[in-house]
């Protein structure tokens, strides 16, 4: 295997078939190939039986097969999750696995991806922008998170994808689509589009990238502030592209594709949970086909900032539902192993 041969798990079917025939093999060995690696999720060639050794030493030389190296788990009292898993160059990222009834026999599980190793966007709630950036994953360390993840489940099948790990998904975006490409396949994975969820701090022209693609996917906007004022405090990204130019970013995206957008707003104590705020918040998003996820932080995982109180956010729910927004609470998940929103630091904390 040469230094630059491309990851095997990074390929679709057509392309390892099409592949196949530059190697002059028959192209249905491409399919039993994309079956070993997407199903079976085979750590090396010599497991992949119903083919002959040839073949076997022939892919090896011409791609890489490179499983993620697990360096821990933790497991929260909740149920969720943690992995930090080494990459083949020994940057480190980490996932999330998180189980909706908190019970680990449930069937609903979710997989919350990394895309970059550390971000470039400097949101100052988050562990991650604290790292810096260092580099994009390719498709297949992507890919990889969640067949490395299944094979330590031993069965359990992960039915739900979140791009909410480390790193800003949309500036790493065709590799982010190709991951989406490889796990829909009818043939591999099969997880359904509606079972997807891209996350963003508001990168506008990638928004409008993305919606040209009119995936069944869905859009999460972590908006966490009502105006920009606020926002511009706390994600870097507002001064870039304000939030006028962000709520007419998500308006087009919803007319091209048909779908809601979800809006992530983290409910954070003196900060923006007023009943004013939340009125903004109401004007803000008047009209648009949008779900919002309210989510009262927790204190201990996000040390300056604070939860509001019980009634606080019933005050500030009150003038959302009355307004006819759609809005749910959320609790988060797994914050005291540090595996909730904006806490994972790469294995560095
Ligand atoms: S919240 Fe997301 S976009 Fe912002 S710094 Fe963290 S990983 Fe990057």
């Amino acid at each position: 295997m040469k230094e630059d041969s491309p990851e095997i798990r990074g390929l679709t079917q057509e392309e390892i078939m099409e592949q196949m025939t530059n190697l002059q093999e028959k192209p249905f060995r491409g399919k039993q190939v994309f079956n070993w690696v997407q199903v079976q999720r085979v750590q090396s060639w010599q497991e992949m039986t119903n083919l002959s050794i040839e073949l076997r030493e022939k892919l090896a030389d011409h791609f890489s097969l490179v499983p993620l190296q697990l360096v821990w788990e933790q497991v929260s009292k909740d149920g969720t999750r943690k992995y930090l898993w080494k990459l083949a160059d020994g940057q480190k990222i980490e996932s999330v696995l998180l189980f909706h009834e908190g019970d680990f026999t449930r069937k609903r599980t979710t997989l919350c991806l990394s895309t970059q190793v550390g971000c470039p966007m400097n949101c100052s709630f988050c562990a991650t922008g604290k790292l810096g950036f260092t580099r994009n994953l390719s498709a297949g360390e992507i890919v990889s998170q969640i067949l490395d993840t299944s094979s330590l489940l031993q069965g359990i099948k992960i039915n739900n994808l979140v791009y909410m790990g480390m790193g800003e998904p949309l500036l790493n975006l065709p590799a982010v689509l190709k991951s989406i490409k490889l796990l829909n396949h009818e043939d591999g994975q099969k997880i359904g589009m509606r079972r997807i969820t891209i996350s963003t701090c508001g990168l506008v022209p990638q928004i409008e990238r993305l919606a040209l693609e009119e995936l069944d996917i869905v859009l999460a906007i972590s908006l966490h502030a009502p105006n920009n004022e606020l926002r511009n405090q706390i994600m870097p990204v507002n001064k870039t592209y304000p939030l006028e130019e962000l709520i007419g970013a998500c308006r087009h995206y919803i007319s091209k594709t048909g779908r809601r957008v979800t809006f992530e707003y983290a409910l954070i104590r003196n900060f923006n949970d007023t009943v004013q705020n939340a009125k903004e918040l109401v004007r803000l998003l008047k009209g648009l086909k949008a779900n919002l996820n309210l989510i009262p932080l927790n204190t201990i995982a996000h040390g300056q900032y604070c939860r509001p109180t019980r009634e606080e956010i019933t005050k500030f729910m009150k003038v959302l539902q009355e307004a006819g927004l759609e809005a749910v609470i959320r609790e988060e998940k797994g914050s005291d192993i540090a595996a909730a929103c904006g806490q994972l630091a790469g294995g560095s904390k």
